[in-house]
């Protein structure tokens, strides 16, 4: 048995998960949250116990000490030797990294250059890499990046219709995000319907509080709906998706806004569902305004489910077919009333939900036995994923 770590690391947290692999046996899992704020929370999960500590952690390097005290006290592991593989998640992998790759120095300072196209991830990425590194030499370390997924878009689709020289001398055009959640939703998808992936057409809603579409043709990304940044596509908690660019200068003018950056954190922290319905970015409290009668609520919901709706057929048009929808991420699993009410707004294409199979949070077919599309509920686990490509790349 190997004992092997997914990490997440965000600009202010630190989320682990530890495997028995190749069992997939899940040993401990938890978050260091707040990090370089007062009063930073370690939460340890294992063996059906919670531990949790409040105390203020200034840094990574202070959080990946705690994480690694504390998985000795509580006899996790009783050496960290026993820690043999590491799986990163990395936000940006550019044009560089269309598959997983094994880290080593160049690879941790690419990771580092791609910066520019993930700010507040790829340099908290890279440093907790470097002092993982450093605390567990014997490991292997692997970088799973949230783009290579989308390394497959034919150039039809990942061109933005600019001077063609801004993608050559810059690197500019659609990336994508949430690579690992579309690829493992797709191939369970396949699994689940009894057919190759490499057979089918899916488009898979990866619905959280960042929200991405994918169409998966044969098992490839073909297209995606965030783009050259996570600020595109459908509507989302806090961020705006898709808008026409030339609103920018004209808000800036009239809000008195000085630098674009100003004017792109709205784009980010104060649009999508939030602002629209003035009440949260937290669609279960959205859900309960709606129900309550406030109707900026219901018309954030109504966008939201149209924004996902306009996605989905455009990516039928896209692939020239779908025979599967899935729906996933907190929103796709948890929320029975979203699915229905996009799956029911485009019941043209053939798609049915049945309305019982649809009452679940697990994974399920939640499709009527005739509808010409199938419907998937499929919890995503971008954490086993990114535990496999460690055994992969072994
Ligand atoms: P992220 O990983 O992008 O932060 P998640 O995938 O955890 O986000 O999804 C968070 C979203 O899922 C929130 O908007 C939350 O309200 C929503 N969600 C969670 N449970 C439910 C539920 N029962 N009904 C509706 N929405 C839910």
């Amino acid at each position: 048995m190997s004992k092997t770590f997914a990490i997440n690391a965000g600009s202010s947290s630190l989320k682990f998960q530890l495997y028995a692999m190749p069992e997939e046996e899940i040993l401990a899992k938890g978050a260091v949250e707040r990090i370089g704020l007062n009063d930073s929370i370690f939460t340890l999960k294992f063996n059906g116990e919670k531990f949790e500590l409040v105390e203020d952690i200034p840094n990574h390097k202070r959080a990946v000490e705690i994480l690694f005290e504390q998985l000795e006290a509580n006899h996790i592991v009783n050496d960290l030797s026993e820690i043999t593989g590491v799986g990163h998640r990395v936000a940006a992998g550019g044009e560089i990294f269309k598959d997983s790759t094994v880290i080593n120095e160049e690879v941790i300072e690419q990771i580092e250059a791609l910066g520019d196209f993930a700010p507040l991830h790829n340099p908290a990425e890279a440093e907790v890499i470097r002092i993982m590194k450093e605390k567990l030499p014997q490991a292997h370390m692997v970088a799973v990046f949230d783009t290579s997924f989308h390394k497959t878009l034919p150039p039809v689709n990942f061109l933005y219709s600019l001077p063609y020289e801004y993608y050559t001398d810059f690197s500019v055009r659609k990336y994508g995000a949430h690579g690992t959640s579309h690829r493992y939703v797709s191939r369970r998808a396949a699994e689940m319907l009894g057919k190759n992936v490499e057979d089918l057409k899916i488009i898979t809603c990866h619905l959280g509080n960042g929200a991405s579409i994918t169409a998966v043709d044969g098992g490839k990304s073909v297209d995606t709906s965030m783009g050259f940044t996570p600020l595109a596509g459908v509507q989302m908690g806090t961020r705006s998706g898709d808008i026409d660019v030339s609103i920018l200068p004209f808000l800036m003018d009239k809000l008195n806004l000085k630098s674009i950056d100003e004017m792109i954190n709205i784009l980010n922290k104060k649009s999508g569902t939030l602002g629209i319905s003035g009440v949260s970015s937290d669609m279960r409290n959205v859900e309960e305004a709606a129900a309550e009668g406030n109707e900026r609520a219901q018309l954030a919901l109504d966008m939201f489910n149209n924004r996902v709706q306009k996605y989905i057929g455009e990516y039928i048009a896209v692939m020239n077919g779908v025979d599967a929808i899935v729906f996933t991420a907190g929103i796709g699993e948890n929320s029975p009333e979203t699915r229905a009410a996009i799956m029911d707004g485009i019941s043209w294409f053939g798609g049915t939900i049945d309305s019982e199979k649809n009452q679940t949070r697990d994974e399920a077919i939640i499709s009527t036995d005739d509808s010409k599309i199938a419907i998937l509920n499929i919890p995503t686990d971008e954490e086993v994923e990114i535990a496999r490509d460690v055994e992969r790349l072994k």
